[in-house]
């Protein structure tokens, strides 16, 4: 049975003691809240990962980064690797988020380097995919993000494809507080698995997590975590408000 999974992205947001408080507070409300089958995962900015990694213990809470490099070491001021990451036991990264990509240049190409170097380091990619609203709008969206779905992750081996969680973010959604609906999102997530499915067979698309990110809160959490091909969620504004995350945690049962 694939995991659900609620990942909370802080992107750029919260100083060191507002990210321990909201961390400590998400931890206390949500430990029973969370199942064998369910995972809750803190995605914070690179400075706060070792004080919040210790600070989660051993509790039901993970702790994930926002990117890697796609490099090992070396002269790449600012940046961080992969293995990096594993020396530290961060179990989960975000990579190919829209901002990344429109911001920072990140495109297939250098998203599979990305991808390779997290699997290698024994990290779980929250690969990142979806369409800007003039694709939605022109009704190729289906196209998009197969192509953006192929070009990361195809070149993996089933094995390695497991070890993935895909998270599918319309653009339009992200930060907007305009949530694809709920058959919006299902729809979309069903083409991607099958897409998985025609690639790796059914048994492998049936076991991979495929998250919906896009303005999740509180009051639409539970309809679209009742989809039958959404398997949880990639939140960004709603993770950094302790009870609103929670109650979307919530929502996953
Ligand atoms: C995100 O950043 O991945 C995201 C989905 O943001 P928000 O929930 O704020 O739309």
């Amino acid at each position: 049975m694939r995991q659900k999974i609620v990942a909370g992205n802080w992107k750029m947001n919260k100083t060191m003691p507002e990210a321990q408080a909201l961390s400590s507070e998400v931890m206390g409300m949500v430990s029973s809240e969370v199942t064998t089958n369910t995972k809750v995962v803190l995605c914070v900015p690179f400075p706060f990962l070792p004080v919040i990694k210790y600070l989660l213990g051993k509790s039901s809470v993970a702790v994930g980064a926002q990117n890697c490099s796609e490099h090992d070491w070396g002269a790449y001021t600012g940046e961080v690797s992969a293995l990096m990451l594993k020396s530290m036991d961060i179990p989960y990264v975000i990579l190919g988020h829209s901002e990344r990509r429109q911001y920072f240049g990140e495109d297939g190409k250098l998203l599979v380097k990305k991808i390779d170097k997290a699997l290698a380091a024994a990290l779980t990619p929250i690969f990142c995919c979806g369409e800007p609203l003039e694709v939605r709008e022109k009704g190729t969206h289906d196209t998009l993000v197969r192509q953006q779905v192929e070009e990361a992750l195809f070149h993996l081996s089933a094995e390695s494809l497991k070890k993935v969680v895909i998270a599918y973010e319309p653009v339009w959604a992200i930060g907007t507080g305009k949530t694809a609906t709920s058959q919006q999102a299902q729809e979309m997530h069903a083409v991607i698995r099958k897409q998985l499915a025609s690639k790796y067979g059914d048994t492998i698309a049936q076991e991979i997590s495929i998250l919906y990110g896009g303005s999740v809160n509180s009051k639409n959490a539970q309809e679209l975590f009742s989809c039958p091909d959404v398997d949880g969620g990639l939140v960004g504004g709603a993770s950094l408000k302790s009870r609103e995350f929670v109650d979307i945690i919530k929502a996953m049962k």
